[in-house]
């Protein structure tokens, strides 16, 4: 990994957040190092409360690290034109009531600078983006949250931004909201944008990132592509049919086989060989293979066995 290529780094950061309360402090970023690569879309995934909004706070400057550090495009995130080049959706975008979304995205083209025909052709580029523009002059109380969610995203791409940072985009979305947020974050990696998002949502994450940073309690308890987190398969999965009670349970006696349950037998790591010796062994026992699988866990799986070494 050269350095050319990572768009985002951290370096040990941390954040204690202090208060009169709390003299102690909060430790809600502990010794974090990321790194994100060009182009890829990166996740961090971890439940409530384990640093996730924390860590994005800090990269967009919007809070002070205790230690530590962060760069975005090879600078410091104190540089204020690292952030020209960033686009941001918060967790709960507030979006001003008395606005519809083509006067939001009108306000912000101005403010970025765009002016006359050019601000115009950009807002209609966002609204056809999001998919908005027969709801255009919808007022936003009267929006959907998906239709809310989908204008704040449109509103964090008005400066066209090379790295987008998305707290929780899903949450709170039915699914048909979720399902366009998804497309949208699709869309935007397929136009080479570098994505950081944050998620307690494993379903979506597994669909659009190609790394995951599992956090929690402040830490990287695990990471990597869903392909190196969850491992290889460990197990066969043969589902079966006509297996008798009996046949089940000489079956089960099988050196390979981990155990019997109804129609599904289990066998743990097999090479080719070792497999068709036990459906050979089905079949003489008058059963018939329906299907032999070999799952991989999925992130939730993976999700569940950081947090519980973590926690042990
Ligand atoms: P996440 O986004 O993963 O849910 P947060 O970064 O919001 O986590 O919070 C991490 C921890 O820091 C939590 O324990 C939270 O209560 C605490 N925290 C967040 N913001 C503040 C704040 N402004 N003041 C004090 N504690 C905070
Ligand atoms: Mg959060």
């Amino acid at each position: 990994m050269s350095d050319q290529e990572i768009v985002l780094q951290t370096e040990g950061l941390t954040k204690i957040y202090r208060s009169l309360f709390t003299p102690v402090g909060v430790k809600a970023v502990d010794d974090l190092n990321l790194a994100v690569r060009s182009g890829e879309t990166y996740s961090i995934v971890g439940p409530n409360g384990s640093g996730k909004t924390t860590t994005l706070k800090i990269l967009l400057g919007l809070i002070f690290p205790t230690s530590g550090s962060a760069s975005i495009f090879g600078k410091s995130i104190a540089d204020l034109s690292v952030r020209e080049r960033i686009g941001f959706l918060p967790e709960d975008a507030y979006l001003y009531d008395c606005f519809n979304g083509e006067e939001l995205l009108d306000f912000y083209a101005g403010l970025f600078g765009f002016s006359g025909r050019r601000r115009k052709e950009l807002v209609e580029e966002l609204l056809s983006l999001v998919g908005m523009q027969a709801n255009r002059r919808v007022p936003f109380r009267e929006c959907s949250k998906g239709m809310r969610q989908r204008l704040a995203l449109a509103q964090a791409l008005v400066n066209d931004p090379d790295l987008l940072i998305l707290d929780e985009p899903t949450s709170g979305l039915d699914p048909a909201g979720r399902h366009q947020m998804t497309r949208l974050i699709l869309e935007m990696k397929r136009r080479g944008k570098t994505i950081l998002l944050c998620s307690h949502f494993l379903a979506e994450v597994e669909e659009v990132c190609d790394r995951v940073g599992i956090m929690y309690l402040g830490r990287l308890v695990g990471e990597g592509t869903l392909t190196e987190l969850a491992g290889e398969p460990t197990e066969i999965v043969i589902t079966t049919r006509g297996l008798d009670a009996g046949a089940a349970a000489q079956l089960a006696r099988h050196p390979m086989v981990l155990n019997v349950e109804g129609d599904v037998v289990r066998l743990g790591e097999a090479d080719e060989n070792q497999l068709w010796t036990v459906l050979e062994s089905i079949r003489e026992a008058g059963g018939q293979v329906f299907e032999v699988a070999r799952p991989r866990p999925t992130l939730q799986d993976v999700f569940v066995r950081a947090i519980g070494e973590e926690s042990k």
